[in-house]
């Protein structure tokens, strides 16, 4: 019998696992605790537990924690994670600290089926969903994980595109027997599936925001091809109407290219559909992707766009770059797995 994987469950989970042996709620939580909360990695060494449940326990499942097997860092002391799933799949991990906000990136997929034609990740092709233990894996088993306070979805993989996982993974982030992180501090990210999105909102408190690139359709669809099926524009609409909409933060990611989406006709196209909406914007630079010839916009244009923005009462802000020195666009790492030092 294959052994059931632990990390990655909720409480209501563990419980059922347990309860055919006669043990009860509160054994589950403390197994939780064991696993989300001390990150212990065998079962026999799970504390506050009876020798009979450890020993019950040990027989059917496993916790699942593992380490990445390769990492870089930033001169800006970001740090890129190389895992490997127990089922062979590739997928990076990227931990940014910063003063008080220490923030863990997470991939929800090996590669990605997008087909993103600017993304590394998108070139890599898709390997497969993670599991959401897979996904919890990489906020636990990373060198800073003690210090971690953020988790953003924004790694290799289209979220709603592993919608389940992600629900299971958000619950257990923030959850009083997980890992206790605000849902304030868990934000996804996404090109946007209606489907999923909508679900999201309606039963999720984490944040979402939107990879735009473009406010008009035509040419959004040239670089997310998901466009085509999902417009931003409608999940714009399903964004400003969703639940607790004033109580999470739902936003926009606008990555700029110089001579491609900086213009005033493109500033100008971000106003008419933000005004009014509510929904803030983040400016992000362009990390230039090998065999892609365009660069990012400059940080003066940038700040043209925030000014102008945020003057037209929309909330707007400029992200600096992270890890630029490490091939940081998403998917370079598991992509050209190069430059790497082994993790011990
Ligand atoms: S940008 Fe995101 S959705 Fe598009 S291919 Fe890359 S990882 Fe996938």
């Amino acid at each position: 019998m294959d052994k059931k994987i632990l990390c990655g469950l909720t409480v209501e989970e563990i419980f059922t696992l347990i309860e055919p042996g006669g043990f009860q709620n509160r054994h589950a939580v403390l197994i939780a605790n064991a696993i989300y909360k001390k990150s212990i990695s065998s079962i026999t060494d799970f504390p506050k537990i009876p020798k009979v449940l450890i020993k019950f326990l040990d027989e059917i499942a496993i916790v699942g924690l593992y380490s990445p097997f390769a990492s870089e860092i930033s001169s800006d002391k970001t740090v890129k994670y190389l895992f490997t799933s127990t089922d062979g799949k590739y997928f990076e991990t990227v931990y940014m600290p910063d003063s008080r906000r220490n923030t863990v990136c997470v991939s929800t997929q090996s590669g990605c089926r997008m087909g993103c034609p600017f993304c590394a990740t998108g070139e890599y092709g898709f390997h497969g969903n993670l599991t959401a233990g897979d996904i919890i894996n990489q906020v636990l088993s990373i060198q800073e994980a003690g210090s971690v306070n953020h988790v953003v979805f924004m790694g290799m993989g289209e979220p709603m595109d592993n919608l389940k996982n992600i629900m299971k993974a958000c619950k257990v982030l923030t959850s009083e027997w997980g890992l206790t992180i605000s849902a304030g501090n868990v934000t996804v990210s996404t090109v946007g599936k209606t489907p999923g999105v909508k679900f999201f909102l309606e039963n999720s408190e984490c944040n979402l925001t939107l990879s735009l690139f473009s406010p008009f359709s035509e040419e959004r669809a040239g670089v997310i091809p998901a466009e085509k099926r999902y417009p931003a524009a409608e999940i714009l609409e399903i964004m400003r109407y969703s639940p607790n909409m004033k109580k999470r933060r739902l936003s926009m990611a606008y990555v700029m290219m110089k001579g491609v989406n900086d213009s005033e006709r493109h500033l100008d196209g971000l106003k008419k559909m933000l005004k009014g909406s509510g929904i803030r914007i983040n400016l992000l630079p362009y990390h230039p992707v090998k065999g892609n010839v365009n660069v990012s916009s400059s940080a003066e244009k940038m700040q043209h766009f925030k000014h102008e923005l945020v003057t037209s009462g929309i909330s707007a802000s400029v992200r600096k770059s992270r890890g630029a020195d490490i091939s940081a666009a998403c998917g370079l790492l598991a992509a050209g797995m190069i430059n790497y030092k082994t993790c011990n």
